[in-house]
């Protein structure tokens, strides 16, 4: 299984991160994807050295540590970080409304700049989105000339809203919310097409059930694993080998 969200490098992994790895590893992770909070993220990722699980870098500055006036060389920074061939995606970026709406129009612009380093490098963007689908799916739409690809991660959308980002050309990223009995997420996920989803934690945050409330961990992705199996009536192992194979052509792993 790849794990295509984790923010592993960050100090809540600090006591015990060579434990957290290799029960990762027992669960069957191979690969971890690391998508970035800010720049402060990749010296922090840069530590991480493959074991029995490769690690693979991201750049970006999250919507939430977006910042009142975007530093005039962000672009040509990340363009340089993304370009460069141990970094696997441009992100994490996006929108997210639910914590505050006052850097809204900074937020549009971070979110356009990474669009257009995502394809400049030809790498996938990893979108977050909180209480803003309509305007991220928008300015998806704006930038997608055909080139863009990328993930819309930790999906809660309705069906309409995940046939549209499908449409636009998104993957759609299944983590623990998927799990959760009130969510409904599970009866969404049940009407998209799985070829299209890829497997994910946002550890240390968003612990699938019945793991809900604590620190969240690679290999407590297998949680949200037997939930997908169990939606689409497939083994875990036919789940393991559909996302891991979508996930490997997304992020281009077998061209390398
Ligand atoms: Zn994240």
């Amino acid at each position: 299984m790849i794990d295509t969200h984790s923010h592993i490098y960050l100090e809540q992994f600090d006591d015990d991160r060579d434990e957290v790895n290799r029960r990762a590893a027992e669960a069957g992770v191979t690969g971890i994807f690391m998508p970035a909070i800010d720049l402060d993220s990749i010296p922090k990722m840069e530590k991480l050295k493959h074991t029995d699980i490769s690690f693979y870098k991201m750049a970006g500055i999250h919507p939430t540590e977006v910042s009142d006036e975007l530093p005039e060389d962000l672009e040509s920074k990340l363009t340089e970080f993304c370009s460069r061939d141990d970094y696997y995606g441009v992100g994490e970026t996006g929108l997210d409304y639910y914590w505050s709406t006052e850097l809204v129009e900074q937020q549009k612009k971070s979110f356009h700049l990474h669009c257009r380093v995502a394809k400049e490098v030809q790498k996938p963007i990893i979108i977050h989105n909180r209480d803003s689908t309509d305007d991220m799916l928008e300015i998806i739409e704006q930038e997608q000339d055909g080139s863009l690809t990328g993930v819309w991660h930790c999906f809660n959308g309705t069906v309409e809203e995940g046939k549209r980002a499908l449409n636009l050309g998104l993957h759609l990223g299944i983590g623990g919310v998927v799990t959760f009995k009130n969510g409904g997420v599970d009866k969404t996920v049940a009407r998209l097409p799985l070829e299209k989803m890829i497997l994910e934690t946002d550890a240390p945050y968003l612990s699938p059930t019945p793991k809900r409330g604590k620190r969240n961990e690679p290999a407590f992705m297998k949680y949200t694993a037997e939930k997908l199996a169990d939606i689409f009536g497939l083994s875990l192992e036919e789940v393991d080998k559909q996302t891991t194979e979508t996930a490997r052509r997304l992020f281009g792993l077998d061209q390398s």
